[in-house]
């Protein structure tokens, strides 16, 4: 083996996986086909569910401290969320996806784990032992699981022939980084009566101190192919359609068109390979929903991984990444759809869709519905399928506000380990034999006895079969 995890794609996904297979002491190599880290602005939010797992790698200070990245507010289909409210303990921050990677980048380096850049995947074969992949430079690396973190287009999936139904783009609409004059800092989502629309989002500041921000366009007419490069003047026809006379374009930074194709793998695994983050799922950039969902199938599968390379994964541990994940990716491909619809995202002006979005948007005024949807949005509403979540209202969802405080939850998942909190001290001796995976807190943690999994998941609470959980989760005693 040349190494136990070759990670093919170094983009968000890739860059966290590779970390959490740092942090578990597997060896790990990163690949990308690109030569050098893509510049071009993505990602623009951060889900309090990503920054936690963040937090609990120690990473979230550092990442906040490379520059201002204001706790911003959200959406669902354009129509305001309170996402900075204190319902959850960090809430949405604003950090391009450029920041964030760049970010991973050097902490990987520190810790010696540089990607190997011009490795384009361009064939795979795995047998019992292990995987084979080969690029077109000719290098041919093996290693012991593979994990396609290879985007959209993915070569993985592609050379896996994995199922990848869903609905095809039959639309585009243009999402452009810009710097412009005359918004009123307040102007999110615009819809003019004739069915255009455009979406602002700030990008935070150029070197020279200037406002940046991500424009998106849609509407009537707007829908072209991707392979048509964006130009200015299409830039700024659409913001006069929507502004009037009000809005100026001072620069144009880079432009793209999207689709509204909504695909997603049928198998998260094939064997010895893992498909993760965008190579898994495919859909609109709605409400922040892509590169988080990719980052938190990073942190469902490093862990697992980690405990297959050091022997003491139970059976079935590996295929729970399918059985856990594949649930959220349908979930954020559906509230996308629904987010599509209600925005009239296409510009159809159909009153149906207006009706419906009229309703919806005075719901949206409902504490309740706010919350349901904060949650939705923020990865705060995950509950993963596992023995337990029908007796225990905490199994399956991450690590709760209870007890020691999250924020020292979280500190203590930092080793990487999963955590038992035990605040009578009474499962010493039952726990006693996991202690090189499993660090139990005693006294101090004032809450009911609880284990947290590496990844800040409950995977077991109350009083009752610990042993079982902690087999189940960690393997056969030491
Ligand atoms: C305009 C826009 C706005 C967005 N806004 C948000 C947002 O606010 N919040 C959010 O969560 N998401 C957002 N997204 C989605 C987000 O950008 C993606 O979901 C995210 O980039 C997925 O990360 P990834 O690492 O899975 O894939 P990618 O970022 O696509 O990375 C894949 C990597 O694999 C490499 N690669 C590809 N093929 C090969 C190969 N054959 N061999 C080797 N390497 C290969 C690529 O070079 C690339 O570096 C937005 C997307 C767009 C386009």
């Amino acid at each position: 083996m040349d190494t136990d995890v070759l990670i093919v794609g170094a983009g968000p996904t890739g860059m966290t996986l590779a970390n959490e297979l740092l942090m578990a002491g597997v060896s790990t190599v990163l690949v990308d086909k690109l030569s050098q880290r893509s510049d071009l602005s993505k990602a623009g939010g951060v889900q309090s569910r990503t920054l936690e797992a963040l937090d609990q790698r120690g990473l979230l200070e550092p990442l906040l401290a490379t520059g201002d990245h204001p706790v911003t507010t959200g959406h669902f289909a354009g129509i305001p969320l309170p996402l900075h409210s204190n319902r959850h303990r960090l809430p949405w921050r604003s950090v391009p996806q450029v920041v964030i990677e760049g970010f991973f980048e050097q902490h990987l380096a520190a810790h010696g784990l540089h990607a190997r850049r011009d490795h384009e995947l361009v064939g795979l074969a795995q047998d019992d032992n292990g995987v084979t992949a080969t690029f077109a430079n000719g290098v041919t690396l093996r290693s012991r699981y593979l994990v396609a973190a290879d985007g959209a287009h993915s070569a993985v999936r592609s050379l896996l022939r994995a199922g990848f139904p869903g609905q095809p783009g039959t639309l585009t609409i243009t999402a452009a980084d810009v710097r412009l004059s005359g918004v009123d800092p307040s102007t999110s989502h615009t819809w003019n009566e004739d069915g255009h629309w455009a979406a602002l989002f700030p990008l935070g500041t150029d070197p020279q101190g200037r406002q940046l921000r991500r424009l998106v366009l849609g509407g009537p007419g707007r829908s072209l192919p991707r392979e048509i490069p964006v130009t200015e003047d299409e830039i700024r026809h659409g913001l006069s359609t929507v502004f009037g006379t009000r809005v100026h374009l001072l620069e144009l930074r880079y432009a793209r068109r999207i689709t509204n194709a909504s695909r997603q793998v049928e198998q998260y695994r094939h064997g010895r390979v893992f498909l993760a983050g965008d190579a898994a799922h495919v859909h609109l950039p709605l409400g922040a929903q892509g590169m988080n969902t990719g980052m938190q199938d990073a942190l469902n599968l490093g862990w697992k991984l980690g405990a297959a390379v050091h022997g003491w994964a139970p059976k079935s541990l590996l295929d729970t990444y399918h059985a856990e994940r594949h649930p959220v990716g349908a979930a954020v491909l559906r509230n996308v759809r629904a987010q599509s619809l209600l925005m009239d995202w296409a510009g159809t002006r159909d009153p149906d869709v207006l009706a419906a979005r009229e309703i919806f948007t005075a719901m949206a005024q409902l504490p309740d519905v706010q919350h349901h949807l904060a949650d939705l949005m923020s990865g705060m509403a995950i509950r993963y399928p596992m023995p337990g979540t029908e007796t225990h209202p905490l199994v399956g969802r991450p690590a709760p506000d209870l007890g020691l405080g999250p924020a020292r939850v979280h500190e203590l998942l930092r080793s990487g380990h999963g955590i038992l909190l035990d605040p009578a001290d009474t499962f010493a001796r039952v726990a006693g034999p996991w202690s090189d995976r499993v660090d139990r807190v005693g006294q101090g943690a004032d809450t009911e006895p609880m284990l947290i999994r590496p990844d800040g998941y409950v995977c077991w609470a109350g009083a009752d079969d610990l042993e079982p959980a902690l087999a189940r989760w960690f393997g056969e005693p030491r």
